[in-house]
């Protein structure tokens, strides 16, 4: 449950876990709704913007005592709806619950289930996998050979971006705030280098040494003062997609971007995007993804949660760096 509108950065306190409660949850007929069973639980960043009152952006603040919403992979038990039967797997906006009754019902997908694992729908394969996707093709205009700088590069945008600019013939660099995710970025995702940016006294020193010929494209999912020093090394007409600003995101006053003049002087193209402005792609993507992903050209790493209950705690540790690779809670196994 989502108790109330919060300052800062999110607090396990600001959720309530209420074990054992017991709801009545009916599909009513002509209502069109479905009930679920709740498998897996996606943990994104993007919550915190729903946690306060005015939001002022593209998704309405969750609503004080309520059950709190996100992407999920569900199992349907009762449908009242003729696109959907009972035993249908679907993945789309779901509650933080066991069960839940939705009648949201046109923006849930069916999952053809075949050898890849369910949770994937909410990671890989799900709305991080096709923000990599979208993100990467659309909005940073690849090109072979092009230097590639990606930050939050573990996480579940980033591994992806890495890959595909991989596998596009691109030299990629990823940033993290670990060892251990340093490691996996050279090890298990193959990118080309990797740093820990909180060992790091001087980020634009850091990208200087990764990138002494200029970054071609950054995929921003920090904002803040990577950002900054990612501007002053970008090169001649290098794209900058910014795909997130997790570092301000709980800030009330962020300390502010100074170096914004290299877009003039260097031609850089820098374009916010949303991942669901792309929505018509989804079919390429899917169909691309698993294709690599089938072929063991892509691997995807997550970090699974168990347990209803370990789901705040979840959450709460995206804005820590607590999770290695994409953030999943398991509610159920079928
Ligand atoms: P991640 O799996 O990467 O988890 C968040 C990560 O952010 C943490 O693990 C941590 O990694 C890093 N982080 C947390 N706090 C800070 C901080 N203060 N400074 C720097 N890094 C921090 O999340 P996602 O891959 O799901 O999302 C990545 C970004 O993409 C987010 O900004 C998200 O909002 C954005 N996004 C945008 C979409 C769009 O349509 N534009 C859609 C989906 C996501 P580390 O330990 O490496 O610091």
């Amino acid at each position: 449950i989502f108790k109330g509108y919060i300052d800062g950065v999110p607090k396990e306190t600001d959720m309530e876990v209420k074990m054992g409660s017991e709801v009545e949850l009916e599909v009513v007929k002509g209502s069109g709704a479905l009930l679920v069973k709740n498998l897996y639980l996606s943990c994104d960043p993007y919550m915190r913007g729903r946690m306060r009152q005015f939001y002022g952006s593209y998704i309405p603040p969750f609503v004080p005592g309520s059950v709190i919403e996100g992407f999920g992979v569900s199992r349907v038990v009762d449908s009242d709806n003729p696109n959907f039967k009972t035993g249908d797997l679907v993945t789309g906006i779901t509650g933080w619950e066991e069960y839940s009754l939705i009648h949201k019902t046109e923006q849930l997908r069916k999952i053809q289930q075949d050898d890849i694992p369910l949770s994937y729908y909410v990671g890989l394969l799900g709305m991080p996998g096709f923000t990599a996707y979208a993100g990467f093709y659309e909005v940073c205009a690849p090109k072979k050979g092009d230097c590639v700088f990606v930050s939050a590069a573990s996480g579940a945008v980033g591994q992806l971006v890495g890959q595909l600019a991989k596998l596009y013939g691109c030299y990629v660099v990823g940033s993290a705030g670990s060892n251990q995710k340093v490691d996996l970025l050279k090890n298990k995702f193959g990118f080309d280098e990797a740093f820990n940016y909180k060992e790091e006294l001087d980020l634009d020193a850091a990208l200087k040494r990764y990138f002494p010929q200029g970054i071609d494209i950054y995929f921003d999912n920090v904002g803040g003062a990577m950002l900054d020093a990612a501007l002053t090394n970008m090169s001649l007409h290098g794209r900058i997609a910014v795909c997130g600003m997790v570092s301000e995101q709980s800030l009330s006053n962020p300390k502010g971007i100074h170096n914004l003049f290299n877009l003039i002087s260097k031609r850089v193209r820098m374009q916010g995007f949303l991942q669901s402005d792309y929505l018509h792609l989804y079919p390429r993507f899917l169909e691309d993804v698993i294709s690599y992903y089938k072929q063991g050209k892509i691997v995807y790493v997550e970090d699974m949660k168990d347990g209803l209950e370990s789901a705040p705690a979840a959450l709460v540790g995206l804005y820590a760096g607590k999770n290695v690779g994409k953030q999943v809670v398991c509610v159920a196994h079928e």
